[in-house]
């Protein structure tokens, strides 16, 4: 089986107390089954108090209650209490993982880290070109979907990534033509013809933009299930959108790496490529510091499946997310 995963992946390392936001912040912990078990025989102050805060939801998943707003296994030094007692063995998968991502599709796995640890973002963006490895390893399970569909989705995320790789152009006209091309691929994906001219879809593409601001774009994110006051506050007074800022390419191709596979499962590529396009102009609309911005973007949305569906179902229902704003926030 084949393991791809960016050049830096294994470089990560968790900067605990160093670190300006925190995983065991705002986030309940889902405890796995196997970890919930030990805890909750684990015998000590430590294990009394594992027991005092585990609970089960109605689905019967394990839960670390959150204490003051932290993990209430979160000590001052920004350590874990468990990991420092038992061990990084002892922790469960969830903290064990994070912020390691794992998409396995069965003939191969591709890894990655995710945006919304502070320090998996620095790297993020200071590693946009970071080659990607490849090695075999053992394991891997026959893939249930059509090996065609894969194949069709890996040759147009290639084309996708040059798109967004493309400095010729101004990072608004890349962004534009990624939001085009993701309609070329859903066709190729759904058998359909799919020619690509990069002249034709930008002169397209400025046919359709319409003059648009960012703030119903924000209102759309309002909406949404927030975590935290800091992006309630930063949603409500955004502090600009700015000159165009080229890092925005990183967070593109960021999401592609980390979405486009996933049609695989439902095809839907075109929803992805507005999630990944929406989240750059959010960014950007924001302001702040591109990279902390982009962090707390990921931290709210990309680790909430029901705010991940939400917008994969408004991209096609939402007038915040029509294709005439997006390109009108692009290219207007
Ligand atoms: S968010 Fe990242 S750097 Fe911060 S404590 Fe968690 S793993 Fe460590």
């Amino acid at each position: 089986m084949l393991l791809r995963y960016p050049a830096y992946f294994e470089d990560f390392r968790c900067i605990a107390a160093a670190c300006p936001d925190s995983c065991c912040k705002e986030w309940e912990v889902l405890v796995d089954d196997a970890a919930a078990a030990a805890y909750r025989k684990l015998e000590g102050p430590l294990g009394d108090d594992l027991r005092r805060h585990l609970y089960r939801d109605e689905e019967g998943d394990w839960y670390l209650r959150i204490v003051d707003g932290r993990c209430p296994m979160w000590r001052a030094d920004g350590l874990c209490r468990i990991q420092a007692h038992l061990g990084h063995d002892a922790l469960c998968q969830t903290c064990r993982d994070f912020p390691r991502l794992t998409h396995d599709y069965g003939s191969f796995v591709e890894r990655g880290l995710e945006l919304s640890c502070p320090e998996a973002a620095r790297i993020i963006f200071e590693n946009p070109d970071a080659p990607w490895v490849e090695r075999e390893v053992s394991g891997g399970d026959e893939p249930d979907y059509d090996p065609v569909d894969m194949q069709i989705l890996l040759e147009a995320r290639e084309v996708m990534l040059t798109i967004l790789a493309d400095a010729t152009r101004p990072v608004q006209e890349s962004l534009a033509l990624a939001l085009l091309y993701g309609y070329q691929a859903q066709s190729a994906l759904d058998g359909g013809e799919s020619s690509w001219d990069p002249s034709a879809a930008m002169a397209f593409a400025r046919g359709l933009a319409k003059p648009y601001g960012g703030s119903e774009l924000a209102a759309f994110y309002m909406d949404l299930e927030i975590l935290t006051d800091a992006w309630r506050h930063r949603l409500e007074l955004p502090a600009g959108a700015g000159q165009w800022d080229t890092r925005l390419r990183t967070l593109a191709r960021y999401g592609v790496q980390r979405y486009w596979l996933q049609a695989i499962s439902d095809f839907d590529l075109v929803g992805r490529v507005k999630m990944i396009v929406a989240a750059c102009l959010l960014v950007r609309h924001l302001g702040g510091d591109l990279v902390e911005t982009a962090q707390l973007y990921a931290k709210e949305i990309e680790n909430n499946d029901d705010n991940v569906d939400a917008i994969l179902e408004g991209a096609y229902s939402s007038p915040a997310l029509t294709d005439e704003k997006l390109l009108g926030m692009l290219l207007r």
